[in-house]
């Protein structure tokens, strides 16, 4: 997996620390606006006591205003639910239908691989899942049945591991 500029995978990895303000803002706003008065004078002075910082009535009333009445714009928004996605499933989802995309095209095709090619293992049903995988020997996952062969899990594992070390 490549880490272009601006690709959809990066969004969720580096979070700009204006994006950071903007979530915890929106999330202090949100749950200040459903504090009573009564509520939120007793938040300030907790927190008042907390930090020993003397706080006059003024600036309270200011914070307190100005996260209450920031609105959360749609650009906001989009960021943190790209943010999110991007978090939870980034680039595996990416990465994973084009895995799977190439194998089903195979398996449509031709089915299970009949047996491991490197120890010649031979393929049955295990549970529900085929003992053996395609293994796709340059990683270029192309349409052809020249440049796949059956592997058993193990043997399948221990090549991708060689492939993947340059
Ligand atoms: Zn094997």
């Amino acid at each position: 997996m490549t880490f272009q500029k601006g690709h959809k995978v990066n969004l969720g990895r580096f979070k700009t620390e204006e994006t950071r303000q903007k979530i915890r803002l929106s999330k202090i706003g949100t749950k200040w606006g459903h504090h009573t008065e009564e509520t939120k004078r007793k938040i300030s002075l907790a927190q008042k006591g907390r930090k020993g910082r003397p706080q006059t009535e003024e600036i309270r009333r200011k914070i307190s205003l100005g996260l209450m009445g920031r609105p959360v714009s749609q650009e906001t928004r989009d960021k943190i639910s790209k943010a999110n996605k991007g978090e939870k499933h980034g680039g595996w989802k990416d990465e994973n239908a084009t895995y799977s995309g190439k194998h089903s095209w195979i398996l449509r095709n031709y089915g299970n691989p009949p047996f491991c090619e490197d120890c010649g293992l031979v393929g049955r049903k295990v549970g529900r899942t085929w003992n053996i995988d395609w293994s796709n020997c340059d990683n270029l996952y192309r349409r052809k049945i020249e440049d796949y062969n059956g592997r058993c899990r193990s043997c399948h594992m221990k090549y991708d591991n060689k492939s993947i070390v340059k």
